[in-house]
C-alpha cells in the first residue's frame, strides 16, 4: 500500500524550469519532478552518561565538580577522567560561589530559555573550589551593572524546567 493510500497526500507532480534560465537546459530531461509531502517526528533518547550524577545533583540543589586524586584538579563541567593525566576522578560538592571573570550578552537565547525579551547573558565564572572557569547563564542583573570580579553564586530552580541546563544559573551574590 502506497503512503498516500494510508492518508498522506498524494505526491504532486510538477515541471520545473532551469533556475539559471539557460537556452539549452542540460537537465531538460530531469525537470519533471515528483514532490512528496511528509510529516516526520523524531524522539531522541539521549544518555548523559558519566556526567549524569552532575545533573541528578542539580535537582537536589547541589553543585558537583569532579576531583582528580592524582593532580588535585577539580573539573567543572565534570569529567570522569582527568584530561591532564587520565586518572578516574571523584565527585566533589562545590559551594557554588565565585567571581565573574567575563561575560557576553547574546541577542538570541537557546530555544529552551525564556529571557522575557532581555539579552541572554553568558558568563565565565571562577567558582570557589574549581580549577576551571565555568560558562553558564547569568540572571537577575542587567548587563550594564556587571563588573569584572563581582561576586556571583549559583541559584537553583525547584520547579519544572524545559532543559537540564535551566536547573541552575548564576546570579549576583
Ligand atoms: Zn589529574
Amino acid at each position: 500500500m502506497a503512503s498516500w493510500e494510508r492518508g498522506l497526500s498524494e505526491p504532486a507532480r510538477r515541471t520545473v524550469t532551469d533556475p539559471l534560465g539557460r537556452d539549452q537546459d542540460p537537465f531538460a530531461d530531469f525537470r519533471r519532478v515528483m514532490l512528496l509531502e511528509l510529516e516526520q517526528r523524531f524522539r531522541y533518547r539521549h544518555s548523559l552518561g558519566k556526567t549524569s550524577r552532575f545533573f541528578l545533583a542539580l535537582e537536589e540543589g547541589v553543585l558537583l565538580g569532579s576531583r582528580c586524586l592524582a593532580c588535585g584538579g577539580v573539573w567543572l563541567p565534570p569529567r570522569a577522567l582527568c584530561p591532564d593525566d587520565l586518572t578516574i576522578t571523584s565527585w566533589q560538592e562545590l559551594p557554588g560561589t565565585g567571581r565573574l571573570m567575563s561575560w557576553t550578552g547574546c541577542s538570541r537565547a537557546p530555544s529552551y530559555a525564556d529571557t522575557g525579551g532581555a539579552p541572554y547573558l553568558l558568563a565565565y565564572v571562577a567558582l570557589e573550589g574549581a580549577s576551571t572557569l565555568f560558562l553558564h547563564r547569568l540572571r537577575g542583573v542587567d548587563e550594564g551593572e556587571l563588573e569584572p570580579g563581582m561576586p556571583v553564586r549559583v541559584a537553583f530552580s525547584r520547579g519544572p524546567v524545559g532543559h537540564p541546563l535551566e536547573r541552575f544559573w548564576f546570579e549576583p551574590a
